[in-house]
Order: structure tokens, then sequence, then C-alpha cells
């Protein structure tokens, strides 16, 4: 029997009651398997214990989860912190030195899920968006002067390495490889920001001669917002920076129906480090502790987490208990228009995977 070893960190608000359906859910699908089980730790990391402690993870936390399989996230954020010290105290704090540099973001309009655009209702939208999610505008660099002072200064400098976006291109490029329509659009500013915004520009060219089969577009993240809400079949996988990516796949979600059914996969693809999973969705302090707390975002990553250790057969069977309970709107949670409770959807794709009798 494979055994594999999985973080799971709660973190903040509905992030512990999603971490929790998660960890049913995948623990059911492992039994349903039969061929693996998954022993899952548990880590109280996040904004409690930072406010007790002055940290949000135990100085030695990476040691104790760098030799588990795989991470499941739930949120950092809490009303009473600021984002910025949440975000760098914890996720971002395992996302870079576990160099989880491509963070993958798929997008569908699942079954019985409206797409608030008219004329969409599947096929239309089919995405995969890949995020930098090493450096750029997120790398760190930059600070404050004078603080308060009418000469006060504050800069964010974005970092881009030809190591880091060659990278990053290079797997999306496979991924974009890999699925039907073997389609990339690579997203960038480089009309205005001509340094290196460029580089990212030259190095798709580049790299887009290792891949010759592989259709590939460029598009400025401006006209990428039109572009996604005008004429979604015409996109397929899409690569962009770590701060155009994060704000284009928030767009994605709501596109699709609802943020809280949008899964992420933080890869370290050379598998050097633990990869993390984690539904793309915050702690949503308007409905914490309210049971309602859609599931679904956690579950899809799940599947992202199984595809990533190697179990397809495992990871294609909650794919579908997914889209069994979706398709029934009496299973829908509030943010789907629908009076569901957390509980339930996840009892009910619990039952669709005992119930399973595919191979
Ligand atoms: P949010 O995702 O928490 O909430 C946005 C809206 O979507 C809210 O109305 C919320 O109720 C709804 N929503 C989100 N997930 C849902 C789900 N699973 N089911 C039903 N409804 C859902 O975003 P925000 O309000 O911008 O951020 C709240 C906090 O979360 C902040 O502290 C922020 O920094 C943090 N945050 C953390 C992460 C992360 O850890 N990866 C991501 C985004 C935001
Ligand atoms: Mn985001």
């Amino acid at each position: 029997m494979r055994i594999y070893r999985i973080a799971a960190i709660p973190g903040d608000g509905i992030g512990t009651e999603v971490v929790a359906a998660g960890v049913e859910a995948l623990t059911t699908c492992a039994k349903r398997d039969g061929g693996f089980a998954l022993a899952v730790d548990h880590f109280d990391w996040g904004s409690e214990r930072y406010k007790k402690t002055g940290a949000f993870m135990p100085e030695n936390g990476r040691d104790l989860i760098k030799n588990h399989d795989a991470i499941l996230f739930g949120s950092a954020g809490a009303p009473d912190v600021p984002d910025h010290v949440t975000l760098w105290g914890l996720r971002l704090a395992i996302c870079q030195p576990f160099d989880q540099y491509a963070n993958v973001r798929p997008t569908r309009i699942l079954p019985g899920i409206v797409s608030p655009l008219r004329n969409v209702s599947g096929p239309e939208l089919d995405w995969v968006i890949v995020r930098e999610n090493s450096e750029g505008e997120y790398a760190g660099v930059g600070g404050r002067a004078h603080r308060g002072l009418p000469e006060e200064v504050a800069t964010d400098v974005s970092i881009f390495t030809r190591a880091g976006v060659t990278r990053v291109m290079r797997f999306a490029f496979a991924l974009a490889r890999s699925r039907p329509r073997k389609l990339l659009t690579v997203v960038t500013k480089s009309n205005a920001q001509r340094h290196g915004m460029v580089m990212w520009d030259e190095i798709a060219a580049e790299v887009a001669a290792e891949f010759p089969d592989v259709m590939c577009d460029k598009m400025l993240v401006d006209a990428m917002t039109m572009r996604m809400t005008l004429k979604p079949q015409s996109l397929d996988t899409i690569v962009a920076t770590n701060l155009h990516a994060d704000i284009l796949s928030d767009l994605a979600a709501a596109l699709a129906g609802s943020l809280g059914i949008a899964p992420t996969a933080n890869l370290n693809p050379e598998r050097n480090f633990p990869s993390m999973f984690e539904p793309i969705h915050g702690s949503a302090f308007d409905i914490v502790g309210k049971g309602i707390a859609n599931p679904i975002g956690t579950f899809w990553s799940g599947v992202m987490m199984l595809e990533h250790l190697g179990e397809p057969g495992a990871a294609a069977r909650l794919m579908r208990a997914i889209e069994r309970v979706t398709a029934d709107t009496s299973l829908h949670t509030p943010d789907l228009g629908g009076n569901a409770r957390t509980a339930d959807v996840t009892r009910a794709v619990c039952e669709t995977l005992a119930g399973d009798n595919q191979a």
C-alpha cells in the first residue's frame, strides 16, 4: 500500500472549514481506491498563533513539512492582522523557500453552475492559467524611508530573471502541449513596462521554438480582460506574471461561477520540495463559522494533489464526484445561489465516491 504524508494547514477563517471537508473527501477517495492511504498531519499555523506567539509558524516550521508528499492549505488572513503581514508570514513563507514557482489554476464551468456570461454554458470556457509564483511583482524587493514625513518614499521593485521566466515559460508550454488544443497565450504589459516585460516576450519567443507543435499568441494584460470576457472560447492555456495572473485568475474564477469553486496548485515541478494545494479564495470573514463555505474549490485542489502524487485514477474519480454533485442544484451553497451547507456538499461527494463503480 502506498502511503502519502500530507501536511494540512487550514490557516484562518473558512480555511479551517474547507480543509476539514477536503481531508474528509480525500480520505474517502483513498479508501474507495484501495491502492493508497493518506497520513495527514495537522498544523495549527495562522493568525491565532501569530497573535499569541508573534509568529505564524514555528521557527523550524518548514523543516517539519519539507519531507511531506504534499501540503493542503486553507487560507491566511484575519480581520485584525494586516494582510501583507499574514501573506508574507505564512503563505509566501512556504511558497518561496519551497520554490513552488508554477502556480496552476484551471478554470471550467462545472455542470449545474451558471456563468455570469450570457451565451457561455460550459465548453466555451476551459482554461488553465499558469502564474509565475516566485518572483516578479511579489519578489518582496523594495522599501520605505522617511515614514510619515512629506518626503516619504516607498518602492516595490519587480524582479524578473532569465532563469525564473524561462522555467515557468517551459512549464506553461509543456502544459499547453498536454492539452488537446495545444494553445498558449502569453500575457505581458510590454508596451508600458519596457524592461522586464520585454524580456518576457523575448523568452517566450525563444521557448516557443522548443515547442513547434504549440500554437502561441500574446496579449497585453488589459486587453486580456476583454478577451476573457468577450471571447472565452479563443483561450486555452495562459501564462502571466505573478501579479497579472493573480488578478486574471480571480476574474476567471468569477466567470466560471464562483470564487468558492476555483482550485490552485503551487508546484515545485522538480519535486525537490513538497507542492502546495489550496482553494484560491481567502478567509471569507463574512461567512466564517456559518457552515456555508463552498468546499468545492478545496476538493478540486485535492484532485490536483492526487494527480501530482501520481494517482490519476483517484483524481478522476474525485473530479467525477465533484461534477455529479455540482450538477444537482439542491447541493449548491449560497455563493452559488443555493441553500446547501458545507457538510451537505461534503457528504454528497463522499457518498458519490463510495458508490462510483467505474474502474
Ligand atoms: P475572500 O476570498 O476571502 O472573499 C471574497 C468573497 O467571496 C466573500 O464574499 C466571500 O464570502 C466569498 N467566498 C470566498 N470563498 C468562498 C467559499 N469557499 N464559499 C462561499 N463564498 C466564498 O477574499 P477577501 O475578502 O479579499 O479576503 C479575505 C481575507 O482572506 C484577507 O485577509 C485576505 O488577505 C485573505 N486571502 C487569503 C488568501 C490565501 O491565503 N490564499 C487568498 C485570498 C485572500
Ligand atoms: Mn489572489
